[in-house]
């Protein structure tokens, strides 16, 4: 069954055609810019050349169109027409407490994502188009919805409530949700199988370190908590967003600075992490490394401030389970940085016993154990595939 994957941003949409059977991708690509000038669709079948295709793309159902164009070309196409296409898997970042995992995407499912748009302004609606863009070009084609919080459905009371007055939780639903559950739940029950294991016999925590970057406990193949919150703001410091912060500074800058809330909230959101600590040199590990290596001051306390977050969570997530399997690096900072697990783990792991394999450490593009300890929890890097696992719930759903 080929499945269509769409991952719908506010002015971006990223797809890949799956074959969900053989779990073998068959083309991806991207449309930037979607409502702005300069709008180009980038295109990728395996094994055949990238091309890049500028043309006006004045909304979502336009971008989708442009998509499925060069899904059917003649020449760079991979399909012979759109009747192949059998379903399509869309990403959605917020499903609030209604969706614990993925489901077949009917009108009353997409009315009650609709309800959770309240909860991530930025995100849902952006998702939300996408799904009738493709309504409006495969009416009869079946989608299925993958959340980014479905896998943080089973965090207990405990972690996912704030110490806020509790009627906040009743009334608003105001609690830690999490997200790039996709992800966790993906390169965990990968880090059981690299040690010959059921995910139900391991403890893992998972460090998905990219742009946007959280940690979580998987104790027993269940989420038991995480570090990003109600939204994405929350946990380690990331490229552009602070992480925690004390709630306190919000006014204090606020006042400090004459700033609105809102103009408050977009620092902490597009001008913090590492860009802001690194005082607005990078927000891309490979800058920063390479100003380190020059010897930089500000790269490197902005890499030791970043490295010391992940290694708390760490800690606090090995007492959360009480003890630690499998500790896995992923995504864009995760997978390739060797710098950055060094420091995490040289720097603050041998507490649990862990030694790091060099030689392993600096392999890239595999799914590999990293540690050199017998004994104590096996560091992996693991690279993510979202997209994967948007397919295989979409084809699993609609067998
Ligand atoms: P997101 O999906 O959140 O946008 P990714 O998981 O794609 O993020 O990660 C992107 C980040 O990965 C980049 O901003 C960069 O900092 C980091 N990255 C990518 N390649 C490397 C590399 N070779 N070395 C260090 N960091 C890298």
């Amino acid at each position: 069954m080929k499945v269509l994957v769409i991952n719908c941003g506010s002015s971006s949409l990223k797809f890949q055609l799956i074959d969900a059977a053989s779990e073998t991708l068959i083309a991806k690509g991207l449309c930037e810019r979607i409502g702005i000038d300069g709008s180009q669709l980038v295109y990728t079948p395996v094994g055949g050349e990238k091309t890049t295709k500028v043309s006006p793309m004045p909304d979502h159902t336009a971008a989708v169109k442009m998509v499925l164009e060069a899904l059917c070309d003649e020449s760079i196409g991979v399909v012979k027409s759109l009747d192949e296409i059998k379903a399509v898997g869309h990403r959605i970042v917020h499903g609030g407490e209604k969706f614990a995992a993925s489901c077949i995407l009917t009108d009353e499912v997409i009315a009650t994502i609709e309800e959770c748009s309240d909860l991530a302004p930025l995100h849902n609606p952006a998702n939300l188009i996408g799904i009738s863009a493709c309504k409006e070009l495969m009416p009869n084609v079946p989608m299925v919805g993958v959340f980014d919080t479905a896998f943080h459905q089973t965090m207990p009371e405990k972690a996912y409530l704030y110490g806020l007055p509790y009627e906040y939780y009743e009334k608003y639903k105001v609690r830690r949700y999490g997200f790039h559950g996709t992800s966790h739940s993906y390169v965990s029950s990968q880090a059981a199988g690299l040690l010959g294991k059921a995910p139900e016999e391991i403890n893992t925590i998972v460090c998905h370190l990219g742009n946007g970057a959280s940690v979580s406990a998987v104790q027993k193949g269940k989420c038991v908590d995480t570090s990003m919150g109600l939204t994405p703001l929350e946990g380690l410091i990331m490229g552009t967003r602070s992480g925690d912060i004390d709630p306190a500074i919000i006014e204090f800058l606020a006042g400090k600075e004459n700033k609105s809330l809102s103009d408050i909230m977009a620092v902490l959101n597009k001008k913090s992490g590492v860009l802001g600590l690194s005082g607005g040199f990078s927000s891309d590990f490979r800058d920063l490394e390479d100003a380190k290596d020059k010897g930089d001051a500000a790269a490197v306390r902005t890499l030791e401030a970043f490295c010391y977050r992940v290694a708390k969570y760490i800690g606090a997530y090995t007492a959360a389970m009480n003890g630690v399997d499998a500790v896995v690096f992923t995504a864009g900072v995760g997978e390739n940085s060797a710098l950055v697990r060094s420091m995490i783990c040289e720097q603050y792991l041998g507490y649990l016993g862990v030694t790091l394999d060099q030689e392993a450490n600096h392999k890239r593009g595999e799914a590999l154990v990293i540690s050199s300890n017998e004994e104590g929890p096996k560091v992996m890097v693991i690279p993510t595939d979202e997209e994967l696992m948007i397919a295989r719930d979409t084809y699993a759903l609609l067998q």
